[in-house]
């Protein structure tokens, strides 16, 4: 069976910029002023020998409350069906927001395993405030920086442990 990731997390906390920093080719369609991918997109990566499959959901989030909702579950459930292995991401530097809740409410659900991934952890102060994520209930936290790279060494090796 394919290993695949799924990268899931309400819109501008940086699914785009980690799946671009992962895959082979630059596949994903960034939108930097809205900060939204509307569409998925699968790319090809590799982790010490371990080739997987990564998916960028698009977390095109806009409108009522409803529709937040509706958005969340859609995205989650795509990813809870095809993945493997799911990264939850969430932004270190906004801190924790009801959405955030909202989606880890519904992947507590998954039987699959989900890797808690604070991104913009930037500096070693962002690194610590990520610590407020554990409220979340969702285990481990993995600080990291899609835009530098750092953390994600740490993160894959988790990550490839379950291919
Ligand atoms: P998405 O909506 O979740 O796909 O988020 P994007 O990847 O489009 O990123 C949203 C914004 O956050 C962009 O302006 C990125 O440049 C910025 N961003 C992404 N990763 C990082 C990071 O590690 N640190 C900082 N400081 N900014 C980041
Ligand atoms: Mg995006």
């Amino acid at each position: 069976m394919a290993n695949i990731v799924a990268i899931v997390g309400r819109p501008n906390v940086g699914k785009s910029t980690l799946f671009n920093r992962l895959i082979e080719k630059r596949k994903a369609i960034m939108d930097d002023e809205s900060g939204v991918t509307r569409d998925r997109h699968y790319g090809y990566a590799e982790w010490t020998g371990k080739h997987f499959t990564v998916i960028d959901t698009g977390g095109y989030v806009t409108g009522s409350e409803d529709k937040f909702e509706s958005e969340i579950r859609h995205q989650v459930e795509l990813a809870l069906e095809e993945a493997t292995v799911i990264l939850f991401m969430v932004d270190s530097f906004a801190g924790l927001t009801d959405l955030d809740k909202d989606f880890a409410k519904v992947l507590r659900t998954s039987n699959k395993p989900v890797y808690l991934v604070a991104n913009k952890a930037d500096t070693t102060e962002r690194i610590h405030m990520a610590s407020e994520f554990y409220a979340l209930g969702m285990g481990e936290i993995y600080p990291i920086s899609s835009a530098s790279g750092s953390g994600t060494g740490e993160l894959l090796d988790q990550v490839v442990k379950n291919f």
